[in-house]
C-alpha cells in the first residue's frame, strides 16, 4: 500500500502517517521524490484503515499496490531511481557502458582490454573471476586472483569494476574488489544469494534468468530490496526460445516494459543476448534505442584465444565503432553516452 502525500505536506504530517503505519506494525519505506513524498507500507495492510488513513492532514489518496513487488515497482517510487558508483551514475542521461572480457584471464589481458575500452569511452571494467560454466571441464575462472587483477585495472585506468558472484560465502571476499556485484542468469532465482546481497548496500547487478519472466526478474529485485539493499540494477540478457540461430534471444521489449513497471535502472547484454559477435552490435544499438540506461559488453583482444565467450566478444575496433554509433542514438533520445 502506498499513501501519496499531498505536495504542501508537511514534515510533522508525514511522519504522523508514517507513525501511525509503524504502529501497525508494518514497515515504512517513505520516498521523497521530486514532485511529492510516497510513503510505502509493506506487511499485512489488510487490517488498515484506509478511510481513516485518506483524512489523514497532508494525505492526497492511498493506494492498493496490486503487483507482487512493491519497493521495485513505480508505483511506489515515482521517479526513476539513479544509483552512484565511483562518477557514474546509472538511470540518469547518461547510457553507462559496462565493458570487459567475460573472464579474467591474466594480468596482461585484463589490464590490456581495460585500456581498449576505456579509450574508447566505457565507465566501467567488467571481467569474471568465478565463472558458472556449463561444462565442468570448462575454465572456472582465477578466483580471488582474478578479482585482484580486475581491481588494479579498475584502478589503473580510473573505473568501478563489476564481476559476477555465484555464492553468498563469497560475499566478504568479493566485497573488498568489487563495486557492483553481478548476479547471474543462473542465480536471479537463488534466493538465499539474494537474502545475504540484500544485507550490503553494495549495487547488484542482478540478470534476467534465461527462462524468466519480467514479473520474476522484479521479484528477485524485490527479494534484494526489502532487506535494506534499494541498489539493483536490472539487465535483460536474452531469454531461452525455441530460436535456435541466436545463443539466446534478446528481449528489447523488456526494456520499456520494465522502465513503465519499475523505477529500476535496466542495462542491456548484447553479448549474451545473441552470443555471436555479428550481432551483438545491432542489439547494443536497439537497446539503447529502446531506453536501456546502461549496456554491458564483452571485449576481447584476442577472442579466438578467449578461455570463455570469445565468439561473442567485440574486438577492439568493433567497439570502438559501436561506441561512436551510439553517441548518435544517444543523442536522437536526449541522452549520451
Ligand atoms: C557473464 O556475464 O559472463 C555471464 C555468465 O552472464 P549470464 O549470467 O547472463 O549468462
Ligand atoms: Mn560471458
Amino acid at each position: 500500500m502506498v499513501i501519496v502525500m499531498k505536495n504542501e505536506a508537511t514534515e510533522d504530517q508525514k511522519k504522523a502517517v508514517s507513525d501511525m503505519l509503524t504502529n501497525m506494525g508494518l514497515k515504512v519505506h517513505r520516498s521523497d521524490g521530486e514532485a511529492r513524498t510516497i510513503i510505502g507500507a509493506i506487511g499485512d495492510t489488510a487490517k488498515v484503515d484506509e478511510l481513516s488513513l485518506k483524512f489523514m492532514d497532508g494525505v492526497l489518496n492511498v493506494v492498493r499496490i496490486m503487483e507482487p513487488y512493491k519497493l521495485a515497482s513505480r508505483n511506489f517510487h515515482e521517479d526513476s531511481t539513479r544509483i552512484s558508483i565511483g562518477n557514474n551514475i546509472i538511470g540518469g542521461d547518461k547510457v553507462v557502458i559496462m565493458a570487459g572480457p567475460c573472464a579474467v584471464e591474466n594480468e596482461n589481458q585484463i589490464f590490456k582490454i581495460a585500456k581498449i575500452v576505456k579509450e574508447a569511452g566505457a565507465s566501467i571494467v567488467r571481467g569474471g573471476a568465478f565463472k558458472p560454466r556449463s561444462s565442468p571441464y570448462s575454465f572456472q575462472g582465477l578466483g580471488e586472483e582474478g578479482l585482484k587483477l580486475l581491481h588494479a585495472a579498475g584502478r589503473e585506468f580510473d573505473m568501478p569494476v563489476v564481476s559476477e558472484i555465484l555464492e553468498a560465502t563469497h560475499i566478504d571476499l568479493m566485497n573488498k574488489y568489487v563495486d557492483i556485484f553481478q548476479v547471474g542468469a543462473r542465480n536471479m532465482q537463488n534466493f538465499w544469494l539474494l537474502r545475504e546481497l540484500s544485507k550490503t548496500r553494495k549495487p547488484v547487478l542482478l540478470k534476467r534468468g534465461m527462462a524468466a519472466t519480467i514479473q520474476e526478474l522484479l521479484m528477485a529485485a524485490e527479494y534484494i530490496m526489502s532487506g535494506g539493499n534499494y541498489n539493483v540494477i536490472l539487465c535483460e540478457r536474452g531469454i531461452r526460445t525455441f530460436e535456435n540461430y541466436t545463443r539466446n534471444t534478446m528481449d528489447i521489449s523488456a526494456i520499456p516494459v520494465v522502465k513503465k513497471l519499475s523505477h529500476l535502472p535496466i542495462v542491456g547484454d548484447p553479448s549474451h543476448g545473441t552470443g555471436i559477435r555479428e550481432h551483438v552490435a545491432p542489439m547494443a544499438r536497439a537497446a539503447v534505442a529502446a531506453g536501456a540506461d546502461g549496456l554491458m559488453i564483452e571485449v576481447h583482444n584476442d577472442p579466438n584465444k578467449a578461455l570463455s565467450d570469445g565468439p561473442q566478444s567485440l574486438l577492439p575496433d568493433q567497439f570502438k565503432t559501436l561506441m561512436e554509433e551510439l553517441k548518435t542514438i544517444a543523442w536522437a533520445i536526449g541522452r549520451s553516452v
